[in-house]
């Protein structure tokens, strides 16, 4: 695999480099989605929005996708985000950011899917995409840190939400899991937080990797919440399960479905205080394919 020379001096000589066959470097990925924005006026716009405090600062790359075809009034629209690489070492989902990103403009191809019914559905919907939600923390792993999944000062932007924040587990590891000095305390959770505000989408997917399940809230808890609006969630990653997946992925509550709770939660948040009707966590790549393909052994 090629290893980009800057990086490659940084990574000791014991841990195997991330396979640049298959994940591009974070600065060559969002240089070509900028390139993709300019290329598809039409279709694409973008923003930078940059937040920071105590000397630690964030920037986050955010994509409007938002048909200029004007039969569909924006108020009616379907208003939907999807974020990737909240963890550093989650590679993969910003690849399919980029994926994504070329299926909504230059190759517009979905198998199984007619192109039209495609571009009809695509007429009623807004779709924010952040490709890289913890650039900073994507470049500490970049630098050598492979398996380091936290922001640029080391604090889980997945626990950082106010939803039951800081409470710990037995099994409490700071390494993986730390919740930062308060609610929000970090300039990417702020960031995220303000979008849910701004955009107030419909259906919100943190897209992560480490395992195929599909979740909904909650993740604090053992349960899903009660009610008809949950109901419709669970049916909706069911439907996604049995025609996409062949039922192979894990769908429920992450709480319930992980085999541990989690605190301080994105779609907890989005669910309980921004009401986010259909905020959901995909795992997009089973532990055993992403470390194998990060580890270079594929
Ligand atoms: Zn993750």
């Amino acid at each position: 695999a090629l290893v980009s020379p800057a990086s490659a001096k940084k990574i000791p000589a014991s841990v195997t480099p991330i396979s640049r066959d298959l994940y591009r470097p974070s600065d060559t990925l969002l240089s070509e989605i900028k390139a993709l924005v300019a290329r598809n006026p039409d279709r694409l716009t973008m923003d930078t929005v940059r937040a920071g405090n105590k000397g630690y600062s964030a920037e986050m790359l955010v994509v409007t996708f938002n048909h200029v075809k004007k039969t569909v009034h924006d108020g009616s629209k379907i208003k939907i985000l999807l974020s990737f690489g909240q963890h550093g070492r989650e590679l993969i989902t910003s690849e399919l950011a980029l994926s994504l990103l070329y299926i909504l403009t230059e190759k517009r191809k979905i198998a199984g899917v007619d192109l039209s019914s495609f571009e009809k559905i695509l007429e009623h919907l807004v779709i924010k995409v952040v490709p890289i939600e913890n650039f900073n923390g994507r470049k500490r792993v970049e630098a050598g840190e492979i398996c380091d999944r936290r922001n640029g000062r080391g604090v889980d932007l997945n626990r950082n939400w106010s939803v039951d924040w800081g409470k710990k587990e037995k099994d409490y590891n700071p390494f993986e899991e730390d919740p930062g000095t308060a609610p929000f305390s970090e300039p990417e959770a702020q960031i995220m937080q303000e979008l849910s505000k701004s955009f107030k989408p419909h259906i919100w997917v943190n897209v992560h990797s480490g395992m195929e399940a599909l979740f909904m809230p909650y993740d604090h808890k053992n349960t899903t919440p009660d009610g008809a609006p949950s109901h419709l969630m669970r049916s909706v990653l069911e439907n996604v399960n049995h025609r996409n997946f062949q039922d192979s992925c894990l769908v429920g509550s992450g709480g319930g479905a992980v085999g541990y709770l989690a605190h301080g939660t994105t779609t907890d948040y989005l669910y309980d205080i921004a009401k986010v009707p259909m905020p959901f966590t995909f795992e997009v790549s089973s532990s055993v394919v992403s470390v194998a393909t990060i580890m270079n052994l594929y």
